[in-house]
C-alpha cells in the first residue's frame, strides 16, 4: 500500500479576468482544506498574472502553469469565436498530458475543478479517471438559462441557432427577474458568426457538465432563491471572500495600484464614489468625457478605475482642465485592489458595469450601486440589483445614447440619500456573511464539495 495521497486539484478558468479571479479565490479555499493546486491559465494570461503578482505573494501551495491557447502572440483574444476554436484544438490534449505527467512525477493530480465555461475539460477528467466539479463564476440564473437552452428552444423563445424568436421580456421561471431576449449572453459576443460558435460551444459544454459530480457557483441562496429551488443541482458556495487574505496570488492581469488605500483612509465613512467597469468594458470617448464631468459635478470624492485600454484610444482621455479642477478630490488608477476598496468604510457607492464578481463584491460589503451595464449578463445583474434586491439605481442614457453629467450627479444624490436602500444592502451584507460562517448554507455546500473532491475515486 502506498502513502495516502495529498488532494491535488487541477483548476481551470476560462481565459478572462472575471473568471481567473474567482477561480483563484476558490483555490484559496481549497488550500485552506489541505489541497495542493495546479492552476492552469493560457500562456497569454499566465504571463500577465505572473507579471502582476505582488512581491509579497506566496505561491508555495500553488503551481501556476500554462498551456497554449492556440493563437499567435499578436492575435486578437477579444475575438471570442477565434479564441474558442483555437483553444479547443490545443487545450484538451495539453491538459491530458499534464495530468499524466503529474502521475509520472509523483505529484499526482487527483481532481479537476473546471470553470463551467470550460466544461469540455470534464471529459478529460473522466478519461484520466479524476474526480471533477464545475464552478460557475456568474449568477445561478445565467447558468440555469444556459443549461436550459433546449427548453428555451422547445418553448419557442429562441430558434435552434440561439436567435430570439422575438424581442421580449421573459422570465426563466416563477419568481425570477425578467430578462430581455435580445440580451441572451450567447448573442452578445461579436458578430453572427462568433455568436454561432459561442452558442455551439455552450451546447457542447452543457453536455459535458453532466459529468461533474458537483456544480458550484459564486452566489448565495437568499439572493437567488427561486433559481436554487428550481435548479437544485446548482449549489451556491459564495460569496467567496479570500481576496482579502494577504500574500496570496489573486490572479489579476494588471498590477493593483495600492496607493489608493491611503487616499481612501483620508475620507469620511460613506463619502467616496467608487467607479469601475471591470476588465472588458470599453468606453466611447464622448461618454468617457461626460462621465468625467459628471463625477466632477457631484462635488464628492471619487476613485475611478481607468484601465489603460478603457477608451480603446491612445492619449490623455480626460476633458480639458479636468485633473486641475478636481485636484485631490478625484483619484484615477489603472487597476485598483477592488476587494479592499469595496471593503473600505469610506466608500459610499459603486458606479459599476454590474459584472457578477463586482456585484457580489459590492453586496458582500454592503455598498450601494449605480448600474451601468454594458453587455450580456450585466443587464440581468442590473435587474437583480435594482428590481429584486432593490439596492441600486439605473443610469439611463438620453435620446442621443449618452448618460449625461447632470443625470449622473442627480442619481448619486438620490442613491446616497436613500435610507431604505442602505438598510436593505446592510441586510444583504449580513446574509452574505452568514452564508459563509459556521452553519451557513454556502459553507455547508462548500464543505460537502471539498469532502467529495478529497475522496479517492472508486
Ligand atoms: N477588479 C479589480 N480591480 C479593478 C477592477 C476590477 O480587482 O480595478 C476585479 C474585480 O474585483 C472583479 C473582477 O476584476 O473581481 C472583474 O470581474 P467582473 O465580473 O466584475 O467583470 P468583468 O471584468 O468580467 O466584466
Amino acid at each position: 500500500m502506498g502513502l495516502p495521497q495529498l488532494p491535488h486539484a487541477l483548476v481551470l478558468p476560462y481565459p478572462a479576468q472575471g473568471h481567473v479571479i474567482p477561480l483563484m479565490e476558490l483555490s484559496h479555499c481549497l488550500v485552506d482544506h489541505g489541497f495542493r493546486i495546479t492552476f492552469v491559465n493560457t500562456e497569454f494570461n499566465h504571463e500577465r498574472v505572473v507579471a502582476a503578482l505582488s512581491k509579497e505573494s506566496r505561491t508555495d501551495e500553488f503551481n501556476l502553469l500554462s498551456v497554449p491557447d492556440g493563437l499567435g502572440s499578436d492575435e486578437d483574444r477579444n475575438d471570442l469565436g477565434r479564441l474558442t476554436e483555437a483553444f479547443m484544438k490545443t487545450m484538451p490534449l495539453c491538459l491530458e498530458e499534464l495530468i499524466l505527467k503529474s502521475r509520472e512525477e509523483g505529484e499526482e493530480i487527483t481532481c479537476m475543478i473546471a470553470d463551467d465555461s470550460m466544461a469540455w475539460a470534464l471529459e478529460v477528467a473522466k478519461k484520466t479517471g479524476l474526480r471533477s466539479a464545475a464552478f460557475w463564476p456568474a449568477s445561478a440564473l445565467l447558468l440555469a438559462t444556459i443549461l436550459g437552452i433546449p427548453d428555451l428552444i422547445s418553448r419557442g423563445v429562441i430558434d435552434e441557432d440561439g436567435a430570439p424568436i422575438k424581442q421580449e421580456m421573459f422570465a426563466l421561471g416563477p419568481g425570477m427577474p425578467l430578462m430581455n431576449t435580445a440580451h441572451f449572453v450567447w448573442n452578445c459576443l461579436g458578430d453572427r458568426k462568433t455568436q454561432q460558435i459561442v452558442f455551439n460551444y455552450m451546447l457542447n459544454n452543457n453536455r459535458a457538465t453532466d459529468i461533474a459530480e458537483f456544480i458550484i457557483c459564486n452566489s448565495f441562496r437568499e439572493i437567488e432563491e427561486p433559481v436554487f429551488t428550481n435548479t437544485p443541482k446548482i449549489l451556491p458556495v459564495g460569496p467567496l471572500l479570500s481576496g482579502l487574505r494577504p500574500s496570496r496570488p489573486v490572479g489579476h492581469f494588471w498590477s493593483e495600484d495600492t496607493t489608493c488605500e491611503s487616499w481612501l483612509d483620508e475620507h469620511p465613512p460613506g463619502s467616496v464614489i467608487y467607479v469601475a467597469f471591470g476588465s472588458f468594458t470599453i468606453f466611447d470617448r464622448r461618454q468617457f468625457e461626460e462621465l468625467a464631468l459628471g463625477l466632477e459635478a457631484t462635488g464628492r470624492p471619487f476613485l475611478w478605475v481607468v484601465r489603460p485600454d478603457l477608451t480603446g484610444q491612445a492619449g490623455d482621455p480626460y476633458p480639458c482642465g479636468f485633473r486641475e479642477r478636481v485636484g485631490g478630490r478625484g483619484r484615477m488608477v489603472a487597476w485598483s485592489p477592488q476587494h479592499k476598496v469595496l471593503a473600505h468604510p469610506s466608500v459610499g457607492c459603486f458606479v459599476s458595469h454590474c459584472g457578477w464578481n463586482s456585484t457580489m463584491e459590492g453586496v458582500r460589503n454592503g455598498v450601494l450601486f449605480l448600474c451601468w451595464p454594458y453587455f450580456g449578463d450585466q443587464f440581468l445583474n442590473q435587474s437583480y440589483i435594482c428590481d429584486v434586491w432593490k439596492v441600486g439605481l439605473r443610469l439611463i442614457a438620453d435620446g442621443s445614447g449618452i448618460v449625461k453629467q447632470q443625470h449622473i450627479k442627480s442619481k448619486v444624490e438620490e442613491l446616497l440619500g436613500n435610507g431604505g436602500m442602505r438598510a436593505r444592502v446592510s441586510v444583504l451584507k449580513e446574509k452574505a456573511h452568514g452564508n459563509i460562517s459556521k452553519g451557513g448554507s454556502s459553507l455547508e455546500n462548500l464543505n460537502a464539495f471539498v469532502h467529495a473532491m478529497k475522496r479517492e475515486k472508486a
